[in-house]
């Protein structure tokens, strides 16, 4: 992941191919995106401080890694200083890089990472665990007077999914999987996790567990609480291991503490998950409200109906407009239909445009089951004076929908 921002390098955010976003940002926020307003200090101009690591701690990680590397390579360490949040990324655009890790490592195993947590232990020296780094807590950093040596424990050697239990539904994961490979992992055995944080394509299992994260799915699957069923955990005192129970009624829950605990227990190795099969169908369909408070009261019925649907979103009256002043450069054909629907639906339903506001409602299951919740919801939002604009605006929130953290970087 980029040190001064969000994702890939060669992936990012333009308003040169959306010809109304321009005079949006400039009507509504003052901004001018013509001129760049800033960038980042380049990496070369960044004041990276020695890291204090001594002979004999590297050759202990060195040894608990099984002779690979312990890096103190300048970019490894400051991509592994921070998380993602505004501030964290405002400060490390401005080359305020506050206390970098001085070592990371990457263990290969469980066993590993016992062994780099005794090394570290030893020499009294400080121990991160480090997901994908989407952190929006602050936990990832150690604190500007930290004397001690600090090391980053990266986990994304750890990206297994061990086994499936088809019975139980129950899945053998390994905390450094990232959300796309471990879906990808469990999707080829038939299997779904269901969990979709915004940032899902950078972030790992183990970081869900430990910022106890829930996703734009959860009203479906549940929150990463619900889901895990069991955890593996290296602490200082040694491994913890809590059992694949549904549910106990045996006292304060182990698991519990560790879910959120931000890695100041120890570190999560593997989980145990609850996992569903892939649906037979999936789709989300776009539909329109003539106001927010229109649109939220239909989520609030939907919510208390027999729907069980899997996605439900409704976008206030200015984030429908960034939307719309979002979409690239329209055909004659699409400009036609745009202005077909808005006639429509002010001349048929009475809308005011400027206040309209988008949603988005996603179905997943067996065929009947989809369709008989489309049309349960389908009357829900009738009753509220929303309309159904059809699969493709859902499509393209479906493909766009981890995109949008890009959006802040173009903006900062
Ligand atoms: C643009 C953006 C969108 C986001 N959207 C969502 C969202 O929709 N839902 C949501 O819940 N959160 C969201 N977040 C917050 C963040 O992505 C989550 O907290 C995520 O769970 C962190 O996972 P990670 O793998 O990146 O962990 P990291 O950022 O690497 O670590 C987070 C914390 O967990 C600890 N940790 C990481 N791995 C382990 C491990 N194996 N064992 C022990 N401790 C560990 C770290 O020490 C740190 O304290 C978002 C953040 C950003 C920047």
């Amino acid at each position: 992941m980029r040190w001064w921002g969000w994702g890939h390098d060669g992936v990012s955010f333009t308003h040169e191919d959306k010809p109304a976003l321009g005079g949006f940002l400039r009507q509504r926020i003052d901004l001018d995106v013509s001129g760049v307003t800033s960038v980042p200090v380049a990496f070369e101009d960044l004041r990276i401080t020695e890291p204090s690591l001594s002979p004999g701690l590297q050759a202990a990680l060195e040894q608990a890694l099984g002779g690979g590397p312990a890096s103190t390579d300048p970019l490894d360490r400051l991509e592994h200083a921070r998380g993602k949040s505004l501030r964290d990324l405002v400060r490390h655009r401005r080359g305020e890089l506050g206390r970098l890790p001085d070592v990371v490592v990457r263990p290969g195993d469980e066993d590993q990472v016992a062994a780099v947590l005794r090394a570290a232990l030893d020499a009294d020296a400080v121990l991160i665990p480090f997901g994908g780094g989407t952190s929006i807590s602050g936990s990832l950093e150690a604190s500007e007077e930290e004397e001690r040596t600090v090391i980053s424990l990266d986990l994304s050697r750890l990206s297994g999914v061990l086994a499936v239990d088809a019975a139980s539904r129950l899945a053998r994961i390994q905390a450094g999987a990232f959300g796309p490979d471990l879906e990808r992992q469990l999707n080829a055995r038939g299997w779904t996790l269901g969990h979709f944080p915004d940032s899902f394509t950078h972030s790992t299992l183990g970081g869900w567990i430990a910022t106890r994260s829930s996703g734009m799915q959860s009203d479906r699957y549940g929150d990463i609480g619900d889901l895990t069923r069991a955890v593996r955990v290296v602490t200082p005192a040694g491994l913890l291991v809590t059992r694949p129970v549904p549910s106990t009624s045996t006292g304060p829950s182990v698991r519990e503490m560790v879910l959120g605990s931000e890695g100041r227990l120890g570190v999560i190795t593997e989980a145990t998950l609850h996992v569903r099969r892939v649906p037979e169908q999936r789709i989300i369909l776009g539909y329109l409200f003539p106001t927010w408070a229109d649109g939220l009261a239909a989520m609030q019925d939907i919510a208390a109906s027999e729907a069980a649907v899997s996605v439900t979103r409704v976008s206030d009256a200015s984030e429908t407009a960034f939307s719309f002043a979002t979409r690239k450069r329209p055909s004659i054909l699409d400009r036609l239909k745009s202005k077909a629907l808005t006639t429509y639906l002010r001349r048929r339903h009475g809308f005011d445009v400027e206040a309209m506001c988008l949603s988005f409602i996603g179905y997943e299951g067996s065929r009947r089951h989809v369709e008989a919740q489309r049309k349960l919801v389908g009357r829900i939002v009738g009753r509220h004076g929303g309309v159904c604009i059809g699969s493709s605006p859902g499509e393209l929130y479906d493909q766009k929908k981890f995109d949008t953290p890009y959006i802040r970087d173009f903006l900062l």
